[in-house]
């Protein structure tokens, strides 16, 4: 195939030369395990964060998944599906090792890689064009690269001339997939697929889809930029219409760079009872949440101001290791900055009655679709529920039919366990061993993960009904 008139003719536009390559490791933390494990292969496995009855497979083993065994399945429930299953604990240490080693494979053949998560990675090609002949070969050359390092491990790759219909690639062919998308395939290739195997195309976006008359991803495709924006109401719409039509939107979206936040403005006798001040900033984090939720992302960095009537603030910023989308969560990491700043300077209470603002402002985003899930599955399994809360939400386009727990009142148990922060802040330290700065330990003894638990009590307080938010996109 020769695509280089094609990237003559569009090089300032829309490039249609499939070069982009995604590599998605498969079954990555049960093929690792039976990478160095080897009485497991060729065995049905299942990955737990912990050994113990109400532990959650959060990786099966190509083997196991033959079995229907999938992600956040309970060990009782694999059981019945699968008996001889074999199960293993986590290893995060060494998963990462493996992570920095498939990358530097990829950069040996490309400088322009970007990591998505721990088993999934990006390259753009397109400074290569003259350099690789044929892309298939490059990507078998990789393949076999890895496999030279660790004959156990396999990986999808897509060729595509975005990384959104790359992903797709690696979707369409599992496991050691090798598929390359062109404008004169991807008909063929879309025939094959549901609208919800779209990374990013969950039910409640198919039922937006499908309100307006698309079916398939080949009608998806084949729609105007104007009926798609009619069905996601907005830029969204824009956004998959070009990813659908071999433009790039998913490398080089200025996510980083939004602002998202919630402003609410007090009444004297609202400024002068605390409880109320409290539960407005719940309020503010609810929406802020559901915002997240609804964009597909998670913040990185949260902000919360309070304005008094002098003029003067009370502020301050957090900046998290892992990514969050979580209400409770955000206000617990503010409650902590005001308690720790109450009782270092002795003041009584930062929200007095000389309080006329409140702002919550989050920022540094992460799409949930290269959210990498920190090793447990506790967290993975409340991002999936809130997703499903807020689709049921919609569906009854009636936001007040169904509430969290957490929305109602708010005792907690917040754990904290290993996560793998994020792939860019992985690296290799002098010693050669990969280290993550935002690492609460290091590998644990299996068996026994370490968890911290930290209980808090916190006053019981009243869903707030009807507010009134200055909310800020910037850009979108
Ligand atoms: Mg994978």
């Amino acid at each position: 195939m020769n695509h280089k008139g094609d990237y003559f003719r569009n090089s300032i536009g829309i490039k249609t030369a499939p070069l982009v390559m995604y590599l998605d490791m498969n079954s990555y933390f049960a093929s690792c395990e039976q990478q160095r494990h080897p009485e497991l292969r060729g065995k049905a496995v299942g990955v737990l964060t912990y050994d113990g009855p109400n532990a959650a497979v959060i990786a099966a083993s190509i083997e196991a998944k033959k079995f229907g065994i999938k992600t956040g399945m309970r060990l009782g429930d694999c059981r019945l599906l699968c008996p001889h299953l074999i199960t293993t604990v986590t290893h995060p240490a060494w998963y990462r090792q493996i992570h920095v080693d498939v990358m530097n494979i990829l950069r040996s053949y490309c400088d322009d890689v970007i990591p998505k998560s721990i088993d999934e990675a990006v390259a753009n090609f397109h400074s290569y064009y003259l350099v690789y002949k044929d892309l298939t070969e490059v990507a078998r050359q990789i393949k076999a690269d890895i496999a030279r390092k660790y004959d156990y491990l396999k990986c999808s790759i897509g060729i595509a001339p975005n990384s959104f219909l790359a992903k797709v690639g690696t979707e369409l062919q599992k496991p050691d997939g090798l598929v390359v998308i062109t404008p004169e395939n991807i008909d063929e290739h879309l025939a094959k697929m549901k609208l919800t195997d779209l990374p990013g195309i969950a039910s409640a976006n198919e039922r937006r889809l499908r309100m307006i008359g698309i079916q398939t991803p080949v009608e998806m495709r084949h729609s105007s930029a104007a009926l798609l924006r009619k069905a996601f109401g907005g830029v969204v719409g824009d956004y998959w219409h070009r990813r659908l039509n071999f433009g790039e939107v998913d490398m080089y979206s200025k996510t980083e760079n939004r602002t998202m936040s919630a402003t609410r403005t007090m009444s004297r006798q609202q400024s002068s009872d605390r409880q109320q001040l409290e539960s407005m900033v719940i309020s503010l984090c609810t929406r802020l949440e559901q915002r997240m939720v609804k964009s597909g992302t998670f913040c990185r960095e949260v902000y919360f101001s309070i304005k008094y009537r002098d003029n003067t603030r009370w502020e301050t910023t957090i900046k998290l290791a892992d990514p969050l989308q979580d209400a409770v969560e955000m206000r617990s990491y503010i409650n902590e900055r005001i308690r720790e700043f109450e009782r270092s300077r002795n003041v009584a209470t930062v929200f007095t009655d000389k309080t006329t603002n409140l702002t919550i402002a989050i920022q540094s985003f992460v799409k949930d679709t290269v959210m990498q899930y920190s090793l447990f599955d506790n967290r993975m399994k409340k991002d999936v529920l809130r997703k499903v809360v807020y689709q049921i939400k919609d569906h009854y386009d009636q936001k007040n039919i169904v509430r969290k727990g957490s929305e109602m009142f708010s005792p907690y148990v917040m754990k904290d366990a290993i996560g793998f922060g994020s792939v860019r802040d992985m690296g290799l330290n002098k010693d050669g061993q990969v280290k993550n700065k935002h690492m609460l330990e290091e590998d644990e003894q299996p068996g026994q993960p370490r968890q911290v638990v930290i209980k808090r009590k916190e006053p019981v307080v009243q869903p707030v009904e009807e507010e009134i938010f200055n909310d800020i996109w910037d850009g979108e």
